[in-house]
């Protein structure tokens, strides 16, 4: 992702944090100036919102660590201003496991509250009549603080249980419906319950709040993309590269002008290109880089091709493709084999191929 300031590893997780961010810290204190605030409660508004969200990487580390138990790694976290999201390299399809990468998050806020529950005197702040609790919670204190943070860490996990895609609670509905039914199946059911969801979200947003219509928006697109991931998975599984891939490929040599290339490109509806020199493959050439560099004609292939590529077998099961283009910024690759060049395949080949597939299947049906 683009515009985003590296905060650091752990565990080897790159944490991350999206500019827009600052959009979010800038409109707290915009915010709070406008409610008559000065520059400690500005500060302290600013704080609150990087501690919260010092409690949203460690939900998303429950998340990353417990998928690590089972061996699927995760890329990085990234913050973005509506939360946090961790690039796994993939959901487990084992239900249990699943289900317990699922609570991992939650569970972290949990235990966040539990401790913040000794520390601060809650039974103080629970005690007290709705008319007096006002004027204590404006009190800037270090024990109000901590009181706001407790809070917070209970609306995480009561927000993220909804069961609904892509929140976690989605992902435990799944995961519980999963033990009895096929993926595929509990995963349908679970998207149309976050559907429900959403519109029920939607219509109390139009009557009360205009956030919660775009969470509704947010939980549409995530069961409608979820739904969809997962029936897709399902098609493809069995399914080899060999069968996806372009065959009718035009290899390209390190010393073709880039004249050249931009002529093949025109001619024919290939976009990237796989560069050989004495049958060996030698690099990639990239749709992007050829448009970036066509208007240079005294460039040579070789001038601008990427060096660093990673080649396919033939026999890799495509939904396995479908995880090393998740994991990486790769979307082009050679495919061999007995390491020799047979094709290339990318993400449109495999969209067509789950198109032909779909077909099939609902005509069989
Ligand atoms: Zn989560």
């Amino acid at each position: 992702m683009k515009g985003v300031l590296r905060l650091g590893r752990v565990a080897g997780i790159k944490i991350e944090v999206h500019w827009t961010f600052t959009l979010i810290l800038v409109w707290v204190v915009f915010l709070d100036i406008q409610a008559g605030g000065n520059a400690k409660s500005s500060l302290l508004n600013v704080a609150f919102i990087l501690v919260l969200f010092f409690c949203v990487v460690l939900h998303e580390l429950g998340h990353a660590l417990t998928a690590k138990k089972f061996n699927i790694q995760t890329q990085k976290i990234t913050l973005l201003p509506i939360g946090g999201v961790a690039l796994l390299d993939k959901m487990p399809e084992d239900p249990k496991q699943e289900l317990l990468v699922a609570l991992a998050g939650p569970a972290v806020n949990i235990v966040i509250a539990l401790f913040l529950s000794v520390v601060i005197p809650l039974k103080s702040y629970f005690e007290l009549q709705p008319d007096e609790i006002e004027p204590l919670l404006s009190i800037i204190s270090f024990q109000n603080f901590l009181f706001y943070i407790f809070i917070a860490n209970i609306m995480l996990v009561v927000f993220n249980l909804i069961p609904a895609f892509p929140m976690d609670g989605g992902r435990v509905l799944r995961a519980l419906l999963a033990f009895k039914l096929p993926r595929v199946r509990a995963t349908n059911i679970a998207a149309k319950v976050g559907q429900v969801f959403a519109v029920i979200f939607f219509m109390l947003g139009l009557l009360y709040n205009p956030f919660l219509v775009l969470i509704a928006l947010f939980i549409f697109i995530g069961a409608y993309a979820e739904n969809r991931m997962v029936q897709q998975i399902s098609i493809l599984k069995g399914h080899r590269v060999e069968e996806a891939m372009l065959t009718n490929i035009t290899l390209i040599k390190p010393e073709n002008s880039i004249q050249e290339v931009v002529d093949i490109l025109l001619a024919g509806s290939e976009k990237d290109f796989v560069v050989v020199a004495d049958e060996k493959i030698v690099g990639i050439l990239n749709h992007k880089d050829i448009i970036k560099h066509a208007v240079d004609r005294s460039l040579l292939v070789k001038n601008i091709m990427q060096r660093s590529f990673k080649t396919i077998e033939a026999t890799l099961e495509i939904t396995e493709l479908f995880n090393i283009i998740n994991r990486g910024r790769k979307n082009f690759f050679p495919v061999t084999s007995n390491q020799k060049l047979v094709g290339a395949i990318d993400r449109s080949n495999i969209g067509e191929f789950v198109l032909i597939q779909t077909n099939l299947v609902s005509k069989r049906s």
